[in-house]
């Protein structure tokens, strides 16, 4: 497995995001007068560590803290590399490095799962940090892409981490622990705040602006709805794909269906036989 860490570039005043391998996440550093704040930690504890020194090295103050989106490792594994500092995420990330698939995930990097650590700081909803001097807002929006998604907001630069909750450099990823029914409603929760001068940055892929928001969370809507429309007309899951309009691409549609039909079950939609007509 490849690490690498790209170079940081600016994408507002004193706002700063570098492509970190091996999953092409965006890492971000907000840097105040006397101290910056980095927004994701790279997919291992080495990588973490070589953020927290870059980040340094890009601004000239001390890094006083990070900020982990979700728990997904490309955004979570970094955490041991800031030993010492106060790390914050989603009140449910900790718990979810006890996961199976976050065991898998450490594997299949080469990484210990014991040298990772759990953010050392956790919140429900929203906290205020002090990004040395600088004012910066954490909110989690709701359910999305994860359980624990939260997007980091800088107000005095018009910046909006937004984790993975949108994506620009494919469709948004939908694993087995999304939440696809609430996820347009977490996406609202940055839209709302979005003006036309607003700099999205996504968890992977260039900078989005408040149209490109807008479009993926009604793609994101519509894939459910067109869905939900399928199950209330009786079409089963492996007929789905041929019924339906989609939004994505066939391969990301295929993929995301049995979870769609999975969810919908769970509320009690279920493809029931359509009675002839007469
Ligand atoms: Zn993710």
């Amino acid at each position: 497995m490849q690490f690498s860490v790209d170079t940081f570039v600016p994408v507002a005043d004193g706002v700063f995001v570098a492509v970190a391998e091996p999953a092409g996440v965006n890492i971000g550093v907000v840097a105040g007068p006397s101290g910056c704040l980095v927004v994701d930690t790279g997919s291992s504890p080495a990588q973490g560590a070589e953020i927290r020194l870059r980040a340094e090295e890009l601004t000239g103050v001390p890094v006083v803290g990070a900020v982990v989106t979700h728990w997904h490792y490309d955004h979570l594994y970094g955490v041991a590399g800031f030993a010492g500092l106060p790390t914050w995420a989603h009140e449910t990330v900790p718990a979810s490095l006890d996961r199976p698939e976050a065991r898998r995930a450490s594997a299949a990097l080469g990484v210990e799962h014991g040298s990772l650590a759990a953010p050392s700081d956790t919140f429900s909803l929203a906290r205020v940090l002090d990004a040395g001097g600088r004012r910066v807002e954490v909110v989690h929006f709701g359910r999305g892409h994860t359980d624990g998604d939260v997007a980091v907001i800088v107000p005095d630069a018009d910046v909006i981490f937004a984790g993975d909750l949108l994506e620009s450099s494919g469709p948004p990823s939908f694993g087995d622990d999304c939440h696809l029914k609430e996820w347009p409603s977490a996406v609202d929760g940055i839209l709302g705040l979005v003006t036309e001068h607003t700099v999205i940055v996504p968890g992977h892929g260039r900078p989005m602006d408040r149209l490109a928001g807008f479009t993926q969370r009604a793609e994101i809507s519509g894939l459910y709805g067109q869905v939900e429309y399928l199950v209330g007309h009786g079409v089963k899951l492996t007929e789905a794909y041929e019924a339906g309009e989609w939004p994505f691409d066939e391969a990301t549609v295929r993929a995301v269906l049995p979870l769609a039909y999975a969810q919908l079950a769970a509320e009690g939609k279920v493809p029931r036989p359509q009675l002839p007509l007469a």
